[in-house]
């Protein structure tokens, strides 16, 4: 099983060049969501489309939500680069992420954690993945 505390297991080789853990940022946004119930609301605006990802494809998590405690996180994964949506292409599996390491540019992968009980997500960690192209 997969800690939302820790890289995704299935993640492919970074270029170690842009990885960001949004932890201790994360773990402020809680603190101030659960002290005052109008924050709480701006943590609990989920896009539509970032619901049904994550209700459908969410990797589940060991954590539980911080906010309502109800249910497990899910990791919706997306990616964003050359030659992909504005919004990002939602990353599924393993094998989409590999796809990406075929593909020419740099891609930014960002994580984010949903509780598809109370809507609470937070951008968890996002980290680069190399391209084809980018190696030459
Ligand atoms: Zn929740």
């Amino acid at each position: 099983m997969t800690s939302p505390r820790s890289r995704p297991s299935q993640a492919p080789k970074t270029s170690g060049l842009a990885e960001v853990s949004y932890r201790l940022m994360r773990e402020a946004a809680v603190r101030e969501a659960r002290g005052n119930p109008l924050m709480r609301e701006d943590f609990r605006e989920a896009h539509p489309m970032l619901l049904r990802a994550a209700r459908s494809i969410g990797t589940p998590t060991n954590g539980m939500c911080p906010l309502c405690d109800e249910e497990r996180l899910v990791w919706v994964k997306y990616a964003f680069g050359p030659r992909l949506p504005a919004e990002g292409r939602c990353l599924e599996n393993a094998a989409d992420e590999e796809r990406l390491t075929r593909r020419v540019g740099v891609f930014t992968c960002r994580v984010v954690e949903v509780c598809c009980a109370c809507t609470w997500n937070y951008l968890i960690h996002s980290y680069t993945v190399q391209g084809l192209g980018a190696k030459t």
